[in-house]
């Protein structure tokens, strides 16, 4: 029964497709009952199914109603790229070949492609390209990818092995960053049993920024013992970077490891507009970026890069009787990270780097800075919004601020604002606390949005915080 409904099962999501696409670009980001929508699909597990025909039907109806078009223009939310034509072909491609992008035996397609699209993007970035690295889920699991790398060389630079014998014995890992490093990278530092609450953030002001005169007194302090440095080349407030050059000089003055998480930031590298805001992360020993931020893949995905990618296998490796020795002709590419049975992802990373280059990718950051440029004018414009950083890169961040409320009150405001704006869906970004105040924080990194979206953020903030403020 399978094999007969096969047929029109994709020739129904080919044509839903078709229409979701062509409306995508001024849909709003939800309907009115997505959250309803998603509770109703709240279901007891059914005896008999009812076939993938009926099933997709459903998904593409009550499931979609319960769906962001997330990959649209005016997704500001986090930092969520959207899909170019060349990924979403690509990454449809990837699942009907359904590839085990493990061992070079199950795929040589995917290994090849990982590899080429690893030395392709550190093309892209600038980076040496002797370097290595691997494609991950996404930058959370590629810091936790680098991190490892960064814990085996400071358990070695103890003389001990710590993916054999683990850091029983060792002293606390000493883990130093600014204010800006982000959760995820305190996660992976937990996840890598070196204790989150190890991680030390040395900051001269409260938006952050990194005291670097701290910072070099506590490496002094280790007496020569090594540490961890995780620099950031692009926080998730307004886009701004640590001062790499400077953390590389106290890496190598006082021999510490330094990573630096450029989840999207690394993406300035792309054009020389932006590229020194991100200098001297080639001087760092990993770094790490996503693909479903602003390189328009779909998710998951992520890159970790090793300046020495030897460091990888020994983490990551699994010996078993019935798997395959790899060599340099036919890399296991699974056994240079942490998943083993792992998505061909390198099939879209490769397709939309392959479909519109270097090139195409310089202007669609060029393009994005723009909108953040643009945005910050259109604030300046608004008497009644206040603009709280400089665009360093692709986020902005802002507030309402009208005449006649007290200070006292602008969190509040604001807070229900950024509900307001949720609820409403013309457009989408979240709020975050910056230097002490609630604001919103819209980021930049999809290749559908045009200046007439940020228009259209800016109309609608100023829309229903006049409703607010009546
Ligand atoms: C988004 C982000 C991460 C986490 O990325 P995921 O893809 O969600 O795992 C880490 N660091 C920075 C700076 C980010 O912006």
């Amino acid at each position: 029964m399978e094999r007969s409904e096969l047929e029109p099962t994709l020739a129904l999501v080919a044509e839903r497709a078709r229409a979701y696409l062509a409306t995508l670009d001024e849909a709003p980001l939800h309907g009115p009952g997505f959250e309803e929508a998603a509770w109703r699909l709240d279901a007891p597990f059914p005896d008999e199914g009812d076939g993938s025909l009926a099933v997709l039907e459903r998904l593409l109806g009550e499931g979609l109603d319960a769906s962001v078009a997330s990959a649209g223009p005016r997704n500001f939310h986090f930092v969520t790229g959207g899909v170019t034509p060349a990924a979403l072909g690509a990454d449809w491609v990837t699942s009907l070949l359904d590839q085990n992008s493990f061992a070079w035996i199950e795929s040589p397609l995917g290994a090849q492609l990982e590899r080429t699209a690893i030395a392709w993007l550190l093309d892209l970035f600038e980076l040496p390209s002797e370097w290595g690295g691997v494609l991950t889920t996404g930058a959370t699991m590629a810091n936790f990818t680098a991190l490892a790398a960064a814990r085996r060389w400071w358990a070695g630079r103890h003389g001990v092995d710590a993916d054999a014998e683990g850091l029983t014995g060792l002293p606390p890992v000493p883990v130093f960053s600014s204010g800006y490093v982000h959760a995820t990278a305190v996660k992976a530092v937990g996840m890598l049993g070196m204790g989150r609450g190890r991680v030390t953030t040395f900051t001269r002001d409260e938006v952050g920024r990194l005291d670097a005169e701290a910072l070099e007194r506590a490496l002094e302090e280790l007496g020569g013992a090594p540490a961890i440095l995780i620099g950031n080349a692009g926080e998730v407030n307004a886009g701004d970077f640590d001062p790499i050059p400077t953390l590389a000089d106290l890496a190598y003055a006082y021999g510490a490891w330094l990573h630096v998480d450029g989840a999207f930031g690394l993406f300035a590298r792309a054009t020389p507009e932006a590229a020194h805001l991100a200098e001297g992360v080639e001087r760092a020993d990993s770094v790490i970026a996503d693909g479903h931020k602003w390189l328009n893949v779909p998710y998951d995905c992520g890159f970790a890069f090793v300046r020495d990618p030897s460091q990888l296998p020994p983490i990551f490796h699994a010996t078993a009787a019935y798997l395959p020795e790899a060599d340099e002709e036919r890399p296991n590419v699974g056994l240079s990270g942490p998943e083993s049975s792992r998505r061909a992802r390198s099939i879209a990373v490769w397709a939309t780097l392959a479909a519109y280059g270097r090139r195409g990718y310089r202007e669609l950051v060029e393009r994005n800075l723009e909108h953040a440029r643009h945005l910050a004018a259109r604030l300046d414009e608004a008497p009644e919004l206040e603009r709280l950083a400089d665009p360093q890169l692709n986020i902005v961040p802002f507030r309402l601020r009208p005449d006649g409320i007290p200070d006292g009150e602008l969190d509040d405001l604001n807070t229900r604002l950024g509900e307001a704006v949720l609820a409403d869906g013309r457009v989408y970004f979240g709020t975050t606390r910056y230097a002490g105040q609630v604001c919103f924080r819209p980021a930049f990194v999809n290749w559908r949005t045009r200046e007439a979206d940020v228009d259209l953020l800016v109309d609608v903030v100023r829309e229903l915080g006049a409703g607010l403020v009546r």
